[in-house]
């Protein structure tokens, strides 16, 4: 495991190196050091830096999905609301003075020194997010809490808490990282038959995309994340989900059995064997071969409201395509 130090340098240093093809990459690269420069000066022991990039992130989600927030240019994401960073008592909405944004009991400070509490500056923006959970947090438990009573949703706690233990663990915040759910060389056959009724075991109707193969082919995790749910469902069978940084869920349904080195809670990387391709489910727990042997893939978005389907047809031949000509 890499330290946090030799990681901040991987990826600060080395990311550009691995990516100087384009213009768009390098200034990607650049918002990613200055991200991690932000997390790291305003962390503290209760407010981990990791917990500051998940918070980050999370917002960075839900603005790629959501019609009525708009996505925040620039190094932070997290977009403050104006009654809580001015003080809802205040007679000035775009308030930035922190004298009488304090005194109206306004959140809003400043951070870089600039003697303005500017709420579209990214560097007074994470600065305030951090005062105010600080403030109200004594331990991780209670930053969850803290963050409850912020989010007012115990789903977005539950995504923010997710995306913060994969950042935990892996020590960065770059992991775009994806794999296809089956070895590439074995024999497998899918197509895209997105909306329509017949397949076999979404959790709700079918919503996925079913991979036809062998008994005990190895099913590998697409992304990283946290298992969320490992064990049986009457439709799905035996079913894996699991959480990524990017609020999605994958569901993997219908295994003949998991890999027993994994438990709820743990993490995956991109790649690592989960499970096995079987013909569980439709029926009481235990049951098999009610159809042909097929993983069933799953992909659900959470956009801070609701959780939803989308295709993951798309982003399979993607990353089959990746793995095939040797990208990953
Ligand atoms: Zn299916």
């Amino acid at each position: 495991m890499l330290t946090l130090l030799q990681s901040f340098i991987l990826t600060v240093l080395c990311a550009p190196i691995m990516t100087v093809s384009t213009e768009e990459a390098q200034t990607q690269e650049a918002l990613v050091s200055e991200r991690m420069d932000y997390y790291i000066k305003y962390a503290s022991l209760d407010v981990p830096w990791f917990y500051l990039a998940a918070i980050d992130q999370y917002e960075r989600n839900i603005q790629q999905v959501r019609s009525d927030l708009p996505a925040k240019k620039g190094a932070i994401a997290i977009h403050i609301k104006e009654d809580f960073w001015v003080g809802e008592m205040n007679p000035e909405s775009d308030d930035q003075l922190p004298l009488t944004i304090a005194y109206f009991g306004g959140q809003g400070i400043d951070g870089n020194g600039d003697g303005i509490a500017n709420p579209s500056d990214p560097e007074d923006v994470i600065a305030t997010m951090a005062a105010y959970l600080e403030t109200h947090t004594f331990s991780e438990k209670s930053l969850q809490k803290t963050l409850l009573q912020y989010y007012g949703k115990e789903e977005t706690v539950n995504q923010i808490k997710t995306i913060a233990e994969i950042y935990a663990q892996i020590q960065t915040i770059t992991l775009d990282e994806r794999a296809f759910p089956l070895p590439v060389h074995q024999n497998y056959s899918y197509r895209g038959t997105w909306g329509m009724s017949r397949g076999w075991g979404g959790r709700r109707i079918h919503e996925g995309t079913d991979l036809f193969a062998s008994y005990g082919v190895p099913v590998k995790s697409t992304s990283y994340g946290v298992i969320e749910v490992m064990g049986w469902n009457d439709y799905g069978g035996w079913r894996v989900g699991i959480r990524d940084m990017h609020n999605t869920y994958h569901y993997y349904a219908h295994l003949s059995g998991f890999n027993k080195d994994y438990t709820e809670g743990d993490l995956v990387k991109p790649g690592e064997i989960i499970g096995y391709v079987g013909s569980s489910g439709y029926g009481k727990e235990g049951t098999s071969g009610k159809f042909p042997p097929h993983l069933h893939y799953g992909m659900y978005k959470y956009n801070g409201r609701t959780e939803w389907a989308f295709d993951p047809y798309p982003y399979l031949r993607q990353w089959e395509q990746q793995e095939k000509s040797g990208q990953n």
